[in-house]
């Protein structure tokens, strides 16, 4: 079987699990990479409706690159796309702020913040803040099978895998109307034939990584997977965790309340976004 096909009906089966409905407009999240691209790409092949989202985080040329190949890509698809700046999201860049955080986070003793953490907490809340603001009621991310085996072996390391109870092919609360649900399309997909598929499909890809991705937890964990574990090997991981999943739940609340300081979803009384910033 072809690759495209491969890929194709992997989706598919992933999607039928979760009813998805093709008369709601999904906004696809993407970030110039070739997972979001991918994401977006098989949701149109799929016929799905689809619209575009791109955060631009202001980090020199790396983000210019990324911006240019989100553009080419919606053209490509012949989808809308709305554009955001981190700059006038949060005051600054994505260094700036991730450098401000820091300084304070070891001025206060309270410990390192990883970059990748002060970023992805800050995407997630523009994400979901301005989804729901645009009318949207289903966002969809590029995270593919090595992202999520990575997590979940993360919080293994941790000590702590209840914080994988809630993650999934679909991520929602239906209790909490501020929260829009998150699909991941990829989940089952090893990242290595979606690097093939996008260099088969001349799609505008952004290949190298993000440029603060150093000294990262993940990036060790992310390497040590590479190395040591087979398509097969990640796919028990996920699919095994999922077995146990349900009994996880039970463990972990996952009732989101709203943040006492900027009224969007938490999952205490001070959202993660806000915490970064007192
Ligand atoms: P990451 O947090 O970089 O691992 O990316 C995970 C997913 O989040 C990507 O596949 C995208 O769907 C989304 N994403 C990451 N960065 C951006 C961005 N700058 N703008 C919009 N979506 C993004
Ligand atoms: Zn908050």
């Amino acid at each position: 079987m072809k690759l495209e096909q491969k890929i194709e009906k992997k989706i598919e089966r992933t999607l039928s699990k979760v009813k998805l409905f093709k008369k709601k407009t999904i906004l696809v999240a993407l970030s110039g990479g070739k997972d979001s691209a991918t994401t977006a790409y098989m949701f149109r092949k799929l016929g799905y409706k689809i619209e575009g989202f791109h955060i631009d985080l202001g980090m020199g040329d790396y983000s210019k690159r990324c911006l240019s190949a989100v553009v080419k890509l919606c053209e490509i698809l012949e989808i809308p796309l709305y554009i955001y700046d981190i700059k006038n999201e949060m005051g600054s860049s994505m260094c700036y702020l991730r450098t401000s955080i820091q300084k304070k986070h070891f001025e206060k003793q309270r410990g390192e913040i990883k970059n990748c953490a002060i970023c992805g907490v800050i995407k997630k809340w523009i994400l979901n803040k301005r989804a729901r603001e645009l009318g949207f009621e289903i966002i969809a991310t590029g995270h593919n099978l090595d992202d999520e085996a990575q997590t979940f072996l993360m919080n293994v390391l941790k000590g702590a895998p209840e914080l994988s109870a809630n993650t999934g092919v679909v991520t929602k609360n239906i209790l909490n109307k501020k929260f829009i649900p998150r699909v991941k399309p990829l989940f089952y997909i090893d990242e290595d034939e979606i690097r093939k598929f996008t260099l088969e499909k001349k799609l505008p890809v952004v290949y190298e990584g993000c440029p603060c991705l150093i000294d990262s937890y993940r990036k060790q964990v992310r390497e040590w997977i590479y190395k040591n574990l087979t398509t097969r090997d990640k796919e028990n991981l996920i699919k095994n965790f999922e077995k146990l999943q349900s009994r996880m739940k039970s463990i972990k609340s996952s009732e989101l309340v709203y943040c006492e300081i900027c009224g969007e979803p938490s999952r205490g009384g001070v959202c993660k976004k806000c915490k970064l910033f007192t």
